[in-house]
């Protein structure tokens, strides 16, 4: 957001302060109050203002610091070696930025151009615990510190001596007057969620994280406690004196960090066994890639990968900047949570009328997309979250959920701002909303609000209703917006004539949409039924439905009259049966069953059974009726939803796992252990070509089922 410059100042200062008191929960007090992804995300806010506007940066500003102060319960230490942080990059682009500008400075520092060995990359992973700097004098540890703000960090030597992947001396003979070692302390998942269960029962407050754990640990005034707590190190950086000379028997001294970490394992040290070399980005991109999904199973945590230039001649080049190396990079996993600034709110009005609010927001990247709006739910939850105009909100977007809403930061929050409410009327027909008690929903009822008649239409025509492709949002909102069609009957009443007058409808676009409105008419009865969007009848009642009712007037009967001949149907509870009738006693929607049996929407099933009795099975030919079925691997021309439609069409049932029960296994190409299942069960297993023929077969001679 382009802000003017008092609101710049303004909003600068905000972010300095809320930084600089998290950056201190966070170093030094070991208890956070926003998410790492919250924190760098409002950091990189204030570097860019800073970078826009250089009269901003203050000497507090946390872009001008490092980490935090030693904690004043350990002595402080000053490090031999300045350990320094890591630039982020989190995306490709930022990537590529950070890499050009390395092959720029090199460039500029050899006359030799640079070949593609020359620029060899170690990929590790980047460990989400706390640097420690350990320092080793002949072979002996004796000093272990945090990083503290770089120059200086605290004194925990005893307390790393407990740390029983860390050698006390190096597996070494001959060692070097001096070696310092970098790694990252960390806290295994397991044993974290053990010591927080352990404080959960002593009544202490919990650790947010295993990171956040291992610091606390490390700060431990009682080495006991740090050592049944169980921590764990990867080493990853060496310095050895520039002078020093190996003797025989001793380890080569390394010239490089691919070697560097094999000298740091050959002494005794554990070091990650995920590292890579690469000698291109593309390599790089794979590596993250490859990580980015098999992380969760690693059994620590990390935060994203760490790019380091191999060859230490090249990384002495491209040199360091006050705070990180410019030779390595952390490339940091999507976040699924982040900070944006609220631009305003705005209603969704869905096909039953219920009113969603939503955030929309300045456009921000999360878990790998950019979004620009969420989902604020309901009314109870906008009172809830206490939005105000103009908030800095968090939104999350966990693995493939929309993005919601989770927070705002009340510390950003511009001076008298106005908390933000539900309109009174709908915003797209202006009728008054109703809330009932004991509802959490607000809706519009006015029946011809455009949003409620769009929404409907959307849902018949959808793919699980009666797929009419082509007819598509924009169609949609034509269509309503000019009188043309005003419920799902009157997409049966639509010519050519009409449809091509439509914005960027030609003839041929115009012809596909009729012929697919035309073969819609075929669709099963369980699909039509789904298209009506009743309230609470999703695919699966749907079914259920359609296989104990012949058609919709039994239906109808059964739920306004005869309620108890849903009692056996799995999955039709009271609430579905009474939202049944209240559908059913809304003349508008026997209206709408007329005018959809007028144009051939038939509601019924194929064959009609004129049973009115309400509850009767239907009665059509259905080949795989009484048989289940499990479908695994890639089908050769069936996608997995097709093939489950045609055998939950043809009256099989899909189930998800291989058991006793199963009469057929349906398999494609890279078959998952269900096939072994299978074939240790004796499971009879079809190809695709085998289920169509058994489904054909049965169709034509009933006998056989
Ligand atoms: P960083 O954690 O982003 O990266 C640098 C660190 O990566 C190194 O110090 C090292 O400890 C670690 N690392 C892990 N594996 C490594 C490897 N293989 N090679 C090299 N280094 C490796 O940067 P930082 O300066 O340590 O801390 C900034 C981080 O702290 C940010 O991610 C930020 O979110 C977090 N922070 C959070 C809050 C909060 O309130 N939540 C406040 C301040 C800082």
């Amino acid at each position: 957001m382009q802000l003017s410059s008092s609101n710049s100042s303004e909003r600068a200062a905000e972010l300095r302060n809320l930084l600089n008191k998290a950056a201190h929960a966070y170093y030094i007090l070991d208890k956070p109050f926003i998410e790492d992804s919250i924190y760098d995300s409002l950091y990189r806010e204030l570097i860019t203002l800073e970078a826009e506007n250089p009269s901003l940066i203050t000497s507090d500003s946390p872009s001008q610091r490092l980490g935090g102060r030693p904690a004043e319960r350990f002595i402080s230490t000053k490090h031999r070696i300045q350990l320094l942080s890591l630039d982020n990059a989190f995306n490709s682009k930022e990537l590529d930025a950070w890499f050009s500008r390395v092959k720029k400075i090199l460039a500029q520092n050899i006359s030799i151009s640079l070949g593609k060995k020359d620029l060899e990359m170690v990929c590790e992973l980047k460990i989400d615990g706390n640097a420690l700097a350990l320092s080793y004098e002949r072979g002996l540890l004796v000093k272990a510190a945090t990083r503290g703000n770089g120059i200086e960090g605290e004194e925990i030597t005893s307390n790393v001596r407990t740390i029983t992947s860390i050698p006390l001396r190096l597996h070494m003979k001959n060692p070097p007057p001096w070696v310092e070692i970098r790694g990252e302390a960390f806290i295994p998942n397991k044993t974290f969620q053990a010591i927080n269960l352990e404080r959960k029962i002593n009544q202490e407050s919990l650790f947010a994280n295993p990171r956040n754990a291992c610091a606390g640990t490390l700060r431990q005034l009682n080495p006991q406690i740090v050592a049944s707590r169980k921590l764990d190190f990867f080493a990853y950086t060496l310095h050895l004196p520039d002078n020093w000379e190996t003797k025989e028997n001793s380890p080569k001294i390394p010239t490089n960090q691919w070697q560097a970490l094999e000298w740091l394992s050959n002494v005794g040290f554990k070091i990650n066994p995920n590292a890579s070399l690469v000698n291109e980005l593309n390599h790089v991109e794979a590596f993250f890639n490859q990580w980015e999904k098999s992380r969760k199973k690693l059994p620590y945590e990390t935060d994203g990968v760490v790019v380091k230039i191999n060859e230490f001649k090249l990384q002495q080049l491209a040199s360091s900047t006050q705070k990180a190396p410019r030779w390595a990079i952390a490339l940091k996993y999507p976040a699924e949570e982040a900070p944006t600034q609220l631009l305003k709110l705005t209603c969704q009005i869905g096909r039953t009328g219920a009113v969603t609010p939503v955030a929309e927001f300045e456009p921000t990247q999360l878990a790998g997309t950019i979004v620009s709006r969420a989902t604020l739910h309901n009314a109870d939850r906008l009172t809830f979250l206490d939005i105000h105009e103009g908030d800095t909100v968090v939104i999350r977007k966990a693995g493939e959920i929309i993005p919601e809403v989770v927070r705002v930061l009340q510390e950003l929050r511009p001076k008298d701002s106005k908390p933000l409410t539900l309109p009174k009327n709908c915003p797209e027909c202006n009728s008054s909303l109703i809330r009932e008690t004991n509802e959490a929903v607000t809706r519009c009822i006015n029946r011809d609000c455009p949003a409620i008649v769009r929404g409907a239409i959307r849902h018949w025509v959808s793919k699980s209703a009666m797929d009419i492709e082509g007819i598509g949002e924009k169609i949609i909102e034509q269509l309503v917006k000019q009188n043309l069609v005003k419920s799902i009957a009157d997409i049966y009443t639509l010519t050519s004539d009409i449809l091509e007058k439509l914005d960027r409808l030609g003839e041929k676009s115009s012809d596909n949409i009729l012929e697919a409105i035309q073969v819609s008419k075929r669709q099963p009865w369980h699909r039509q039924l789904y298209g009506l969007g009743i309230n609470h009848i999703g695919e699966v009642n749907a079914k259920t439905l359609a296989n104990a009712f012949p058609n919709i007037k039994n239906l109808s009967v059964a739920a306004c009259k005869n309620p108890e001949s849903f009692s056996q149907l799995y999955g039709i509870g009271n609430e579905i049966v009474e939202s049944l009738k209240q559908w059913f006693n809304n003349t508008n929607n026997q209206l709408l069953i007329d005018q959809l049996s007028a144009v051939g929407i038939s509601l019924t099933g194929e064959s009609k059974t004129t049973d009115n009795s309400g509850g009767q099975q239907n009665k059509i030919h259905r080949p795989l009726i009484n048989q289940s079925f499990v479908i695994t691997g890639t089908l050769p021309t069936l996608t997995r939803q097709k093939a489950k439609q045609i055998i939950e069409d043809a009256g099989g049932k899909i189930n998800s796992s291989v058991s006793t029960k199963t009469t057929y296994l349906v398999a494609g190409d890279k078959p998952g252990n269900k096939m072994a299942k299978a074939k240790n069960i004796g499971i009879p297993i079809l190809d695709e070509k085998d289920l169509l023929n058994l489904i054909e077969e049965r169709s034509q001679n009933p006998k056989q089922i």
